[in-house]
């Protein structure tokens, strides 16, 4: 029986990735050596770098003349620091949209660089991060630049592209957990940085899409934390993560046979509705999520009893469904349903959501 791994990240990969992975293992292009020995001088890594870049701006629909990739590591926690030490300079103020956990992380780090201020211009603690507060477009004061996180992985809230307005400031988004998995229009945003465990790749590798215009070299910045420094070594001043880079690539030559973003966005809606309506259906579990505000990623759910939901979450492993276990803050159930989850892993855990439903 299939193995069907729900966990919020790292995440599943798509078995067809991890085929070819173990198909180059050994012995990477001819070079007689496996992609993790590979120098990332090389011009073995140099290609890849550049091919793996092209296929993620392709893939968004994003101008290469006008948005540069980095490859970075530290995670998307790494960028609530960096972000601000590039970004939020003329103001030293940036406009927080509060949308739940994540968002206020990247709230807290910033707020402690120096003569930084960081404003909450909206919040959606009066519905318990239920729904997803609405952006802003007009601000009292002058900002470098407004953060907004657009899927919130522990709340399973999230924004869709109508909800992100056109912006006069720049726009920075945290897509860790719904990079390429839904449809945006990446042109709306400025900045936008995902931690790659979730959709893209194993941990170990940050991607930052950002604009051209703000690679602005600061010569007050060390420069692994200048993203003007960064982008003019093409993210090799230090080793980048050769191997999450390599899976990366592969991971969007996958996407891209899933007929890109708009295809794989498809199917996500697909299979979240199928886990919806089967929840919906049911006597026992719920989802506490505005329908309006619905992630297509990770979907929270919980029965109200803490043993029932662990009984749920110990069956559910036993039939080979993985990782159900909700998040402390919100307790009771998630399925992180991201890119690599096929229409069949969703399948068998609504039939298993609707046979533990039918003995409880
Ligand atoms: N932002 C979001 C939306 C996340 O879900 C997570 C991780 N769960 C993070 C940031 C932190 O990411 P990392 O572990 O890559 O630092």
């Amino acid at each position: 029986m299939t193995y069907y791994n729900f966990a919020a990240g790292p995440a599943m990969l798509p078995v067809e990735v991890i085929a070819q992975i173990k198909e180059d293992l050994p012995v990477y292009k001819n070079s007689g050596m496996s992609v993790m020995e590979i120098s990332h001088r090389s011009k073995l890594y140099q290609d890849l770098y550049e091919e793996t870049k092209a296929d993620m701006l392709d893939l968004m629909k994003l101008d290469p003349a006008e948005y540069d990739v980095l490859f970075l590591t530290g995670g998307a926690t790494q960028q609530f620091t960096t972000i601000p030490l590039n970004i939020a300079r003329k103001y030293r103020r940036i406009a927080l949209v509060d949308s739940g956990h994540w968002a206020q992380r990247a709230g807290e780090d910033a707020q402690k660089l120096p003569n930084l201020e960081v404003d909450t211009v909206a919040s959606a603690k009066d519905n318990n991060y239920t729904a997803v507060p609405e952006i802003p477009t007009v601000f009292a004061k002058d900002y470098d630049y407004v953060h907004i996180t657009t899927n919130n992985t522990i709340m399973g809230t999230a924004y869709r592209d109508d909800q992100v307005p056109d912006l006069d400031l720049p726009l920075v988004a945290d897509m860790s957990s719904n990079f390429l998995g839904q449809v945006y229009d990446f042109n709306k945003f400025d900045l936008i940085y995902a931690g790659a465990q979730k959709n893209l790749a194993p941990a170990g590798l940050t991607v930052l899409i950002i604009k051209k215009d703000l690679l602005v070299k600061h010569d007050d910045l060390p420069g692994y934390f200048d993203f003007a420094t960064e982008a003019a070594k093409k993210s090799a001043l230090n080793t980048p993560p050769v191997f999450q880079v390599y899976v990366a690539g592969l991971a969007l030559k996958w996407l891209k046979k899933q007929g890109g973003v708009a295809g794989i966005a498809k199917v996500n809606q697909e299979k979240a509705d199928l886990l919806y309506n089967t929840l919906a259906e049911t006597k026992n579990f719920e989802s506490k999520v505005d329908e309006n505000s619905r992630s297509i990623m990770n979907v929270p759910f919980v029965t109200g009893n803490p043993d029932l939901d662990a009984e749920f979450v110990k069956e559910a492993e036993a039939h080979h469904l993985l990782n159900l276990k909700g998040h402390r803050l919100v307790g009771g159930m998630r399925a992180s349903i991201y890119n690599a989850m096929p229409l069949e892993g969703v399948q068998a855990l609504c039939d298993f959501i609707k046979d533990f439903d039918a003995k409880h």
